[in-house]
């Protein structure tokens, strides 16, 4: 018996439901299942899973890629002019335990790290000492850019 056109198509069906070469051979009747084997090489036939040459093919020109992107790690991004405005990051010398009643509270670094400080110099106006004050008590519009600058620090922190 020949491949018709109804049970080539039959046939591929069950191939890809995953029957055996014997299995589709059984169900088609009048075939061998070296016929069906045959048939299906032929027919460059394939089951619903990727078969592994497919997924070498796939994985293989991915790989040259990936090292490209390595060799230029990205630099931090701490922006030199912003540090060099901002003179007094260096850690304080008053910690959240040690400091006192006249000693500039200006709070260095980031408040949920071990490594926060106060300013801890005398304080002179008000809770600063003369060089934070200048800090805190500008007109609201630079106080509001301090704040920010501040902010932006402790992300590089
Ligand atoms: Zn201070």
């Amino acid at each position: 018996m020949g491949w018709t056109d109804e049970r080539t198509e039959l046939m591929q069906k069950l191939w890809q439901d995953g029957l055996s070469a014997s299995q589709v051979a059984r169900q088609l009747g009048g075939v061998s299942r070296n016929a069906v084997i045959g048939k299906v090489f032929r027919m460059g036939l394939q089951r619903g899973a990727p078969s592994r040459p497919t997924r070498a093919v796939k994985v293989r020109p991915e790989r040259p890629a990936r090292p490209l992107r390595n060799p230029q790690p990205r630099p931090p991004r701490v922006s030199p002019p912003m540090v060099a405005r901002y003179v007094d990051e260096t850690p304080g010398i008053a910690t959240p335990s040690t400091i006192g009643a006249h000693m500039c509270r200006w709070p260095i670094g980031d408040p949920t790290h071990d490594h926060f400080t106060f300013c801890g110099r005398g304080s002179d106006v008000g809770p600063y000492c003369v060089e934070h004050a200048g800090v805190a008590y500008q007109p609201r519009t630079q106080k509001t850019s301090a704040a920010n600058l501040a902010r932006s620090l402790r992300r590089y922190l």
